[in-house]
């Protein structure tokens, strides 16, 4: 797979270090966490609670990557967070 495109645009960011990532933990359909120590730094969660939700409700919590999605999606993530708007929405581009 190239990673033209993905070395410098990211699906989504990190809520806790603000990271660009193109996969990561999704946890309860709104918050997304890209590593174990991210998990363990939210507020009031951890790595080991996401293994319980995640074995209970895997629907709104489960590690997954995004890039599938970036013909629909109105903005993108630097590497460093911050949101721009896609440039390759509605486009045609390769991967
Ligand atoms: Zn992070």
């Amino acid at each position: 797979m190239s990673k033209s495109i993905i070395d410098l645009y990211f699906s989504r960011k990190c809520d806790v270090c603000s990271t660009g990532m193109e996969e990561g933990y999704l946890v309860g359909s709104g918050a997304y966490a890209c590593s174990k120590k991210c998990l363990n730094d939210m507020d009031n969660y951890s790595h080991a609670q996401f293994l319980k939700d995640y074995k209970e409700e895997d629907e709104h919590y489960y590690y997954t990557n995004w890039e599938q999605d970036w013909e629909d999606e109105e903005t993108l993530f630097l590497i460093d967070g911050t949101e721009v708007s896609n440039p390759y929405q509605n486009k045609e581009y390769s991967l």
